[in-house]
């Protein structure tokens, strides 16, 4: 059957962008974080590319993404831990869990321990065990190879920042870990943060997250078609709740995309598709399955015809309200993922 819709995805913007990371994290290693899906790109797709270009750490988020990946043969760790159910899965040896509580630990050890990585909190408040535990001796006897934290705020200029390196770097010889690992993609920006592993993601698929990020280039564009073309009179009104108002008599087109397919109604009267270098704006509400555009501009244009989707991630993210992160794992099933080169 046909795809309705399409993603396109730029393989070699993905590449890039890591080559531009693993460039600024220095002597650091650079993983690469592939977690809901690789961000919606596709998990599989986006290692195979990047374990190509060399990267050699992976991190999602539980077991079954563990599992999807493991016929690669990567190094995976699996940044939720283990809860009992997980056991089977964890001591298979296809991923490392990496251990976020007292619990998680002692699990674990009682399993046998084996290779692990470590979650230590340093001011996030989110998960990690905390540096008193390591000082009360409970990572002694595991075999750790990455002790890692995560930072609050790198997206800001915040004092939390060195605040939590600080606490992070005290920690350097206090357990068995062989690496340690601080950086998500914002972090990466951040000097003196990369440690010996930086964790990206969000930039790897062309988020920039903080505006000195100026290599990352845009790696998804979504695709969607012409159903109908209509002309509307002015002073009459297109989509639910009728939010847009035709000033003059005005070209329409109405494409086969909505809020299902993670277009969303955030992007009502705000978003556009580009074509040829053309702006065509969004006209009115964003429905489940469809949406009005501007037509204008580009007479040339008819049903059955493609037009990219405005999806440049910063500019689409500050226009819309939305995160970045929103933005990409949120579109949905009905998108054909097609890879492309640029
Ligand atoms: C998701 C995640 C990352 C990647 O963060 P980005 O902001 O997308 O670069 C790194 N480390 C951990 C622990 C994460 O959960």
């Amino acid at each position: 059957m046909p795809a309705p819709l399409r993603l396109r995805l730029d393989g070699d913007a993905l590449v890039q962008n890591w080559r531009t990371l693993d460039r600024m994290s220095g002597t650091a290693a650079c993983g690469a974080a592939v977690k809901a899906n690789g961000y919606g790109l596709g998990a599989i797709e986006v290692a195979r590319r990047l374990a190509d270009a060399g990267c050699r750490d992976f991190f999602v988020s539980n077991w079954q993404e563990a599992a999807e990946l493991a016929p690669l043969g990567l190094r995976v760790s699996v940044l939720h831990g283990i809860r009992e159910e997980d056991m089977p899965a964890a001591t298979a040896g296809f991923a490392r869990p990496v251990l976020n509580t007292p619990t998680q630990v002692a699990r674990w050890k009682a399993a046998g321990g084996g290779s692990c990585d470590v979650m230590v909190d340093t001011g996030m408040n989110r998960l990690g065990v905390s540096a008193d535990d390591i000082a009360g001796g409970l990572l002694d006897g595991l075999a750790i190879e990455t002790l890692m934290s995560h930072l609050a705020c790198a997206d800001q200029d915040s004092p939390m920042n060195a605040a939590q390196r600080d606490r992070f770097a005290a920690l350097a010889g206090t357990t068995s870990a062989r690496r340690m690992s601080l950086a998500n993609s914002a972090g990466i920006a951040l000097k003196g943060y990369a440690f010996d592993l930086t964790r990206p993601g969000l930039a790897l698929y062309g988020g920039i997250p903080r505006a000195d990020m100026t290599a990352i280039r845009q790696v998804v564009r979504p695709e969607a078609q012409i159903l109908q073309r209509r002309r509307v009179s002015a002073g009459d009104t297109v989509g639910y709740n009728a939010l847009w108002t035709a000033k003059n008599d005005t070209e329409v087109a109405i494409l086969n995309v909505g809020y299902a397919d993670g277009y969303r109604r955030d992007f009502t009267n705000i978003g556009a598709a580009v074509v040829s270098g053309r702006v065509l704006p969004v006209l009115g509400r964003v429905s489940m399955d469809l949406v009005a555009i501007g037509v204008d501009a580009a007479s040339d244009l008819d049903e059955g015809d493609w037009v990219m989707l405005d999806y440049a991630l910063p500019t689409s993210a500050a226009a819309s309200g939305l995160s970045q992160y929103e933005l990409l794992t949120g579109l949905g099933q009905r998108f054909e993922r097609v890879w492309t080169t640029s």
